[in-house]
């Protein structure tokens, strides 16, 4: 089953992200970086959406029911909802421990060391990042996608640290809270993306437009018009409903054939739960 793959996913990039996590402390503590820090509770921040994420996973997989006869998908929506509140949260506290360092010139000790070690931390969220990216796809689980750029944003973030704690080396400590700063306004953007994506599922926003829709269907021969045109949900599973005039050649015995023909080619084309209401001259829905 893919969710539990996904969750398979999630548990070895939450692995990660401790290790990486702890691996920025011990790194701050020893240098006194800001820079290093703000990183260390970025990566704290992704394992807390990452065990958001699997609690949400555990909720979405469950088939439909008589309380959610839509099923538990929202759950996932929800809990990436509340994963973008964290994120902006970490960015104003990256930002006000970035401003503080600034303003009371505190900098950090420089060490090569230090900065290969925090360099390797790189390298691993690249890993996690690629490879969320490809089962992701596979999956079709838009909780690893957003996960992938997320973790992707955070690679800038690093980098941006190790050039500022780096710049220490060459006389210019400033850069080292400036590069915090830098991360949190990364951090605050992830946030912001991941809260706007989901509040447009969660509001019912369409998830195809109507030219989308009725290309596939007015392409089905019998098929005279279509409107009244409804989608909602992720676009990876959506749901559609929709009226099709049938067209007044089509003998009455061949209606039930055209109806399962619209409804196949809707569930080819976009993977969608569809519900179609067939009509000759008069609209159900205008009196
Ligand atoms: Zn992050
Ligand atoms: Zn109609």
């Amino acid at each position: 089953m893919a969710a539990r793959r996904v969750a398979i996913v999630l548990v070895m990039t939450l692995a990660v992200n401790l290790a990486v996590a702890g691996t920025r402390f011990f790194l701050s503590a020893q240098t006194g970086s800001a820079g290093i820090l703000a990183d260390a509770f970025h990566a704290i921040s992704d394992s807390g959406a990452n065990i958001v994420a699997l609690g949400a996973l555990w909720f979405a997989v469950k088939p439909p029911d008589a309380a959610h006869p839509y099923g538990h998908r929202r759950f996932e929506t929800a809990a990436v909802l509340v994963i973008g509140f964290f994120i902006a949260l970490t960015a104003l506290e990256t930002a006000r421990e970035a401003a503080d360092r600034l303003v009371s010139r505190a900098y950090p000790d420089f060490s090569w060391t230090a900065l290969a070690i925090l360099s390797g931390t790189i390298a691993a969220s690249a890993t996690v990042a690629i490879s969320e990216r490809w089962f992701g796809r596979r999956y079709r689980s838009e909780l690893l996608l957003a996960d992938s750029r997320h973790t992707t944003a955070d690679l800038f973030a690093t980098f941006a640290v190790v050039v500022g704690f780096g710049a220490v080396a060459f006389g210019a400590p400033l850069l080292d809270p400036i590069a915090a700063l830098v991360i949190a306004a990364l951090i605050a953007r992830t946030g912001i993306i991941l809260i706007w994506m989901n509040i447009q599922v969660l509001v019912n926003s369409a998830a195809f437009t109507e030219t989308e829709v009725m290309r596939e269907v007015l392409a089905v021969s019998g098929v005279a018009d279509c409107h009244r045109i409804r989608t909602f949900g992720p676009r990876n599973e959506a749901h559609m409903d929709l009226h099709v005039r049938v067209h007044p050649d089509v003998p009455h015995e061949n209606e039930e054939a055209l109806l399962a023909e619209v409804t196949r080619t809707l569930r080819r084309a976009f993977a969608a739960d569809v519900n179609v209401v067939l009509e000759h001259q008069l609209c159900p829905d205008v009196s």
